[in-house]
């Protein structure tokens, strides 16, 4: 399995459309839930009278421990395609997705939206959607589900697709390359087998569709971004940060600088898995000692590059952001909590330029007074101390924030112009 490609997974859509129940099916089927717990189910299920063994009530079993928070949790599973190794990120509505996504503990590579036929859209729907498109998941599949309670009726999955396929057109991208499947999680139909119910339908499966899906790309022509999680002093070595490359490679002898800290140094060594490499390229997590900078003068959020490329701190810049929730009003003068790569920052948003319909992304109103649960907006950012931040459309690793107060993720958003110090 550690020789296959990895691919951080998020399954999407509004609550009760069959997420969990399409997730469980997959592992299930894919041999990913262990024989003995599959066991011990069957064996409660006899004890509860229930005579032959249902894969429901297996799946509402797993789902009431989750509940109890005893947890066989089905987010951060494990299981194998003959393609990939998948993990399956938690789902929207689990605590700490947004903020998982933004800081890369858990960027989904690509996402399953879910979508009960019987339903269509709904507005968590639209919601995800959104959200999936500012945090950069650029892969989609679309599973159209509960066909069984649809009567497995081809002209109702058209009609859906059609739905979905205008949400997805509008937010940008691009339909065309995106699979429409329809399955029933609780049957089992075209998930793993195609059974004999939606014999109208010819294209992949659900399985299929995740083994055609692209290996990410490693960006290793932008310009290195290392940002730092930790520092070290190892005793005959000296300083070792220790980080995930983010973008970018990083080679031994290399001149490097730390912003906003602003000092240089060279690369001595650079470890990788207990040994030493030669180099390092994004997704490597390392230590790397670097010769002429002691210990105090780096730490976590700072960002390392090379000299000649420096990352950018930035006095001020503009964002994009989506209001995930909040109890009250968002006006000018906020100062929460942003989370970006690693560093976490209190920053104030001097100016809510515009408000946008956020399917859309159009300008719905011109400066307005505050913005709320639900909005998206243009607004003004300025950092109560110096930050390294990059816009999107050049790094997008490094341009994208999770905007936290009073325990929560407040709003999601993305850095499109900055001021630099
Ligand atoms: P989630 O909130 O999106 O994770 O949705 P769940 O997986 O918890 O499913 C919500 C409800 O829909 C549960 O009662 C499931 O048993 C039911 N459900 C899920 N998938 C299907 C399906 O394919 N067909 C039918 N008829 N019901 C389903």
């Amino acid at each position: 399995a550690a020789q296959k490609p990895h691919m951080n997974l998020a399954f999407i859509g509004h609550v009760d459309h069959g997420k969990s129940t399409l997730v469980g099916r997959l592992m299930f089927e894919a041999g990913a839930v262990s024989p003995h717990i599959v066991e011990q189910y069957k064996k409660e299920a006899e004890a509860k009278g229930k005579g032959s063994f249902e894969f429901a009530w297996v799946m509402d079993s797993l789902k009431e421990e989750r509940e109890r928070g005893v947890t066989i949790d089905i987010g951060h599973q494990r299981f194998d395609t003959d393609k990939y190794y998948f993990t399956i990120v938690d789902c929207p509505g689990h605590r700490d997705f947004i903020k998982n996504m933004i800081t890369g503990a858990s960027q989904a590579d690509s996402a399953v939206l879910v979508i009960a036929a019987p339903d269509g859209v709904m507005a968590q729907t639209r919601e995800h959607v959104f959200l999936a498109r500012t945090l950069g998941i650029n892969q989609l599949i679309i599973a159209i589900n509960k066909m069984d309670a649809a009567k497995y009726s081809e002209a109702r999955f058209k009609e859906v697709k059609e739905e979905v396929g205008k949400l997805l057109q509008m937010v940008g991208y691009k339909v065309a390359e995106i699979p429409f499947i329809p399955v029933s999680a609780f049957v089992g139909d075209n998930v793993i087998a195609r059974g004999d119910n939606l014999t109208w339908y010819s294209g992949p499966t659900l399985l299929e569709s995740l083994n055609n899906l692209k290996e990410p790309e490693k960006p290793t022509k932008l310009p290195l971004r290392l940002p730092v999680q930790d520092v070290y002093t190892i005793s005959g070595v000296g300083t070792v940060p220790v980080g995930r490359v983010e973008t970018g490679i990083i080679k031994k002898g290399d001149k490097i600088i730390f912003e906003p800290a602003n000092v240089t140094g060279e690369v001595k060594t650079i470890e990788m898995h207990h040994e030493e490499a030669e180099e390092a390229l994004p997704g490597d997590n390392i230590g790397w000692n670097v010769r002429g900078i002691g210990k105090k003068d780096i730490k976590r959020g700072d960002v390392c590059g090379h000299v000649d490329s420096p990352p950018t701190v930035a006095k001020e810049f503009t964002a994009q952001i989506v209001v995930l929730q909040h109890p009250s009003a968002i006006s000018a003068g906020y100062t929460p909590v942003f989370h970006c790569h690693t560093a976490q920052i209190a920053c104030t948003l001097t100016e809510i330029k515009a408000k946008l319909d956020p399917r859309t992304g159009a300008v719905k109103e011109q400066n307005p007074a505050f913005i709320k649960a639900g909005d998206a907006a243009i607004v003004t950012v300025m950092p109560t101390k110096p930050m390294v931040i990059e816009k999107v459309k050049e790094i997008p690793q490094l341009g994208r924030f999770a905007i936290r107060d009073m325990g929560q993720t407040i709003a999601a958003g993305m850095c499109m112009n900055i001021t630099p110090r």
